[in-house]
């Protein structure tokens, strides 16, 4: 009998809801084919919009009770998605989201950005010291699209994977501009899209040539699909008869729902890395 360890993925997201936008095709994917997924959520997202009128009251500038909502939210999605190992970094509400880069809320004492970077970067260590991923997930150096959590949760992942001896890939999640496109140029033909389209170069994307890693999740759209509606302050999802699906943030722009995710390799051996995070690693 050959005992065989599944392979251990390992991702670092801001927010309740990044995990699913980002990466929940690949995260129900790999849960499914039998890998341990440890989800690392830095924030409860406490500075986000809310979208229904009827949890307007929940808010920051209101009663300030999104982040414990958000948490029932995220505890939903993780169900949807497959993920049983899910830990805030530092424990729940230890830093509290920083909102967009340049409001008034970068400034609270408790924002993830005024928080102490070697405490942040040491207490994610520790969590790979105990999970040991062979493959860590966080976003690229602009933190996908510049949101100052999203940036700090780059940096600080990346400094703890290079004081780990258990991590062989970190991979950046971005999204394609040749999905993405194709992806809006159908949503423009379909008559009763509820949202507006966007604007050429209004969704964040990375050129196709800048990517290693294509996951097919076609197959797990479903999942990611009730992982979105989960988070139901933050996202709405549409769907018609025909078949068509698409998503929007409290923006109201419409984003595709693509049957792939994709990655940029920031660390590790790149043999076997087209279409699988684990590809190659034995
Ligand atoms: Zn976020």
């Amino acid at each position: 009998m050959i005992l065989t360890a599944p392979p251990r993925l390992l991702l670092v997201h801001a927010h309740p809801d990044d995990e699913s936008l980002w990466t929940g095709g690949t995260i129900a994917r790999y849960a499914a084919n039998g890998a341990h997924v440890t989800l690392v959520t830095c924030t409860l997202g406490e500075e986000g919009e809310v979208i229904p009128d009827g949890l307007a009251l929940l808010a920051a500038d209101e009663s300030d009770q999104l982040g414990g909502y958000r948490n029932g939210e995220l505890r939903s999605a993780c169900a949807a998605l497959g993920v049983v190992d899910h830990r805030y970094l530092g424990g729940i509400g230890r830093w509290r989201d920083s909102g967009m880069v340049g409001v008034a809320s970068n400034a609270k004492p408790r924002a993830f950005i005024q928080g102490d970077f070697t405490e942040q970067a040491s207490a994610l260590l520790e969590i790979i010291k105990e999970v040991r991923p062979d493959v860590v997930v966080t976003y690229g150096p602009d933190g996908g699209y510049g949101h100052p959590d999203h940036i700090r949760a780059h940096e600080i992942t990346t400094v703890a994977c290079a004081q780990s001896s258990d991590v062989r890939r970190v991979f950046h999640v971005v999204t394609s501009k040749r999905a993405t496109e194709a992806g809006v140029a159908e949503l423009s033909a379909v008559r009763d899209l509820p949202y507006r389209l966007p604007e050429p170069g209004e969704l964040p994307v990375t050129p196709d040539e800048q990517i290693s890693t294509v996951v097919q999740v076609a197959d797990h759209l479903d999942a990611k699909l009730r992982a979105l509606r989960a988070h139901q302050t933050q996202v709405t999802v549409w769907q018609n008869d025909s078949g068509w699906s698409c998503y929007a943030l409290s923006n109201g722009i419409a984003q595709p729902i693509v049957d792939s995710e994709y990655y940029i390799l920031a660390s590790g051996v790149p043999d076997g890395i087209a279409d699988d995070l684990f590809g190659g690693l034995g």
